[in-house]
């Protein structure tokens, strides 16, 4: 019997909403990124199709899943949001000239590139310097407090260092697991009979989001900040800086950075980008899913603004998938 597009629909908003409960609240997916960004499009594809179907609790209206309650919650006063992504030129084609057409721009982007680390996103508050505060994406706008297990985190400075450190700065980045470090954490699991994790971004996840800071410590945990969320800043010299150069500065203040990103001249530099960065994916130290093409002026990302989601000035450009269902099915998760 075929289904009506509004069945249609259900099914693969209550499907798409079951996987997301797995991959962000218990950190154990049962299908690959794959899979599920295939049902997501497809939901996407029926609901631009038929819009007087969409309704506010699709997740293609929404970000991740709400915070688990064995944590106390944050308030993201700026939210958290996701990525649109790309899955090929001709998409990034398309969301290059969605901008320029809202802007009316006729000369090129600057685009800030990024490997797609595959981690979890976090976002870490330093009040005139000093680390006080640490919570997880979450749904965007709650997310979780393991401000105790990002202290864990070596290359997470406590305090920052150098001049002109605004008064209020909260940081954005991914917590991640580097391949050797995952390695050998699997490997112990083996040795010791456990569990072993099914990705790098798996393990991250459930070693993050541990109510005992002290198992986190243990975790060869890794962290890069890609931009930031509140800010107060008296000399307000942090705020005029293009997305780029404000990354660069928070290098100087002590935080990591990934040293892959770059800064480069319109669509096709990106581009180029993209493909370079695919051709040296396996011999990077961390797992990646894509590159972030992030418009880099920060006039036109305010110009630009929002859709329900995520930002119209960036986009997650996926590369093609690695891995396949078996391989997930056959790995015994490790929640
Ligand atoms: P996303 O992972 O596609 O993109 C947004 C995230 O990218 C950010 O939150 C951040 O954590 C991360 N990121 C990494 N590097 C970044 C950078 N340089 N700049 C900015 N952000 C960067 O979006 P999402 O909403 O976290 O997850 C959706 C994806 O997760 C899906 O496309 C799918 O692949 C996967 N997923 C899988 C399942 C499953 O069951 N297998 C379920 C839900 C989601």
């Amino acid at each position: 019997m075929n289904l009506s597009p509004e069945q249609q629909i259900s099914q693969l908003r209550t499907q798409l909403a079951e996987y997301n409960y797995q991959y962000y609240v218990l950190d154990a997916p049962t299908v690959p990124d794959a899979e599920y960004d295939r049902l997501f499009r497809e939901l996407q594809r029926l609901e631009q199709q038929y819009p007087a179907l969409i309704s506010s609790d699709s997740p293609t209206q929404r970000v991740g899943a709400a915070p688990l309650a064995k944590f106390s919650q944050v308030q993201h006063s700026i939210p958290m949001l996701s990525l649109d992504n790309a899955f090929d030129a001709t998409d990034f084609a398309s969301f290059v000239k969605r901008m320029r057409d809202r802007l009316d721009l006729a000369g090129e982007f600057r685009f800030c590139c990024e490997p797609k680390l595959d981690g979890l996103a976090v976002s870490i508050r330093y009040e005139n310097g000093v680390l006080v505060q640490a919570a997880t994406r979450g749904d965007g706008y709650t997310g979780e407090d393991i401000t105790s297990n990002i202290r864990t985190i070596r290359a997470v400075p406590l305090k920052l260092k150098g001049e002109q450190i605004p008064a209020v700065l909260e940081v954005r980045g991914e917590v991640f697991m580097p391949l050797a470090g995952f390695e050998q954490l699997n490997n112990l699991a083996r040795q010791q009979g456990e569990k072993v994790f099914a990705n790098p971004r798996n393990a991250a996840a459930g070693s993050l989001r541990q109510l005992d800071p002290a198992i986190t410590a243990t975790r060869p945990l890794m962290f890069y900040a890609y931009g930031v969320g509140v800010i107060e800043d008296n000399a307000n010299q942090f705020n005029n800086l293009c997305h780029y150069t404000r990354l660069q500065q928070l290098k100087t203040w002590g935080l990591p950075v990934c040293p892959e990103i770059r800064l480069v001249e319109g669509e096709a530099a990106a581009l180029a980008y993209y493909h370079d960065i695919l051709d040296r994916r396996s011999q990077l130290a961390y797992e990646i899913d894509g590159v972030v093409i992030k418009v880099s002026d920060l006039t036109q990302q305010q110009a630009l603004g929002f859709v329900a989601r995520a930002p119209r000035w960036a986009i997650a450009f996926k590369f093609p998938a690695q891995e396949m269902i078996t391989t997930l099915l056959e790995v015994d998760f490790q929640v």
